[in-house]
């Protein structure tokens, strides 16, 4: 597999290569042996290189340059050329847009790491006892492979993908959208950092107790590595010990995520969130100095422990997931503006004094309602969502 994700990167860089060089070349050049003469009378047609063109060009790379692709499936390389066409799409379109839009880039041993088997060809699973599985791929072989989930609906493509030391097949499958069956509740969610979130009903979401656990052996083994000698054995070993512990995390949240969005998904009808800021959250706060230049305190440690947290609780992954769950089941999620949402009092609506983060009651002076700081942010939140709607 190692091979063949070689190979394919090879491919790719080269496909690559050679679309940038057709851009590039704006003066019409003739190659005489390895000399170059200019021929500016001569008009050229400026024709992006199409994935065809790249297409055709395969089959005599395989005859003649290159044999060793014949051992790769066809239809794997040929996904190799529709990367890089996407790439280029994707590139011009942002272009187009007027977006700022960084030029396709070669790719590296780490960054290149999974190859596609397109349709139903060169490939076959085949189900054995309980979670075993059995993968045959073409010019490759049979790999013994343990299903996480059962397979649903018809199986579209395959792509075989190396993270770390682990290699894992992932199947994109069609499957029928189920609307559900009406929900009379909406709910509005404030995400936190105290908790994960904080619900408009008053339900709290705590972050689960292994997955913090998990972040601290994280932490442990990120300072052992740190006290390592740089290029030593040591260091290496503790470096994989590292980057098997983010995985772990980064699963963590994953699967913690994708249930309490599964869950959110089939109670409410309407879920309004806040509309996330974390770029503008995460930046670094600007140096204050007094008149005589002196530095003074900005921030920006609190912030920086801030930043922290926002990037850990992964709040936008988990706002896409049930964004797409929602749609999936007809549910409607709503964007706010999060302006003022821990100001306003829930019950009068009158906005009092700004909270210090460490602030975590809301007592109204006006009305006297006195709430929990995010649980009140929640039900302005929900308020805003259904002004909305109105
Ligand atoms: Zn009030």
């Amino acid at each position: 597999m190692q091979w063949t994700l070689d190979r394919c990167r090879e491919l790719y860089n080269a496909a690559l290569d050679e679309r940038k060089s057709v851009a590039r070349r704006i003066v019409p050049i003739k190659f005489c042996g390895n000399i170059a003469i200019l021929e500016p009378e001569k008009t050229i047609v400026h024709r992006q290189v199409s994935k065809l063109d790249q297409s055709r060009q395969l089959t005599e790379i395989k005859h003649e340059l290159r044999p060793e692709y014949n051992e790769i499936n066809d239809h794997v390389l040929r996904n190799v050329l529709e990367r890089v066409d996407l790439a280029f799409k994707a590139f011009f379109r942002r272009v187009k847009a007027g977006e700022k839009s960084g030029y396709p880039r070669f790719q590296s041993y780490t960054r290149y790491d999974s190859f596609t088997y397109p349709d139903l060809q060169g490939w076959k699973v085949i189900p054995g006892e309980g979670r075993h599985a059995k993968l045959i791929l073409s010019k490759i072989g049979t790999i013994n492979v343990k299903l996480h989930r059962p397979i649903q609906g018809k199986i579209k493509t395959a792509t075989i993908k190396r993270e770390g030391e682990h290699w894992y097949v992932t199947f994109a499958c069609e499957v029928e959208s189920e609307a559900l069956p009406v929900s009379y509740e909406d709910v509005g969610i404030d995400l936190g950092i105290t908790h994960f979130a904080a619900l408009s009903n008053g339900e709290m979401i705590d972050n689960p107790r292994h997955y913090r656990r998990a972040e601290k052996k994280l932490k442990q083994l990120q300072q052992a590595l740190a006290r390592k000698k740089r290029g030593s054995h040591r260091r290496k070993k503790a470096a994989q010990k590292v980057a098997k512990a983010h995985r772990k995390v980064r699963n963590q949240r994953k699967d913690f995520h994708h249930k309490e969005s599964r869950k959110l998904v089939n109670k409410y009808q309407v879920i309004v969130f806040e509309e996330l800021q974390a770029a503008n959250l995460s930046k670094r706060p600007k140096p204050k100095q007094d008149e005589s230049g002196k530095y003074l305190p900005n921030g920006a440690a609190t912030k920086s422990g801030l930043n922290k947290s926002i990037r850990d609780a992964g709040w936008n992954s988990f706002t896409q997931m049930v964004k797409a769950k929602a749609e999936c089941a007809g549910r409607t999620i709503i964007f706010v503006d999060p302006k003022n949402t821990s100001q306003i009092c829930s019950a009068c609506g009158v906005k009092g004094p700004h909270k210090d983060l460490e602030e975590r009651i809301h007592t109204c002076t006006y009305c006297g309602v006195v709430l929990d700081r995010d649980h009140n942010a929640a039900l302005n939140i929900l308020a805003l969502g259904h002004k909305q709607i109105a």
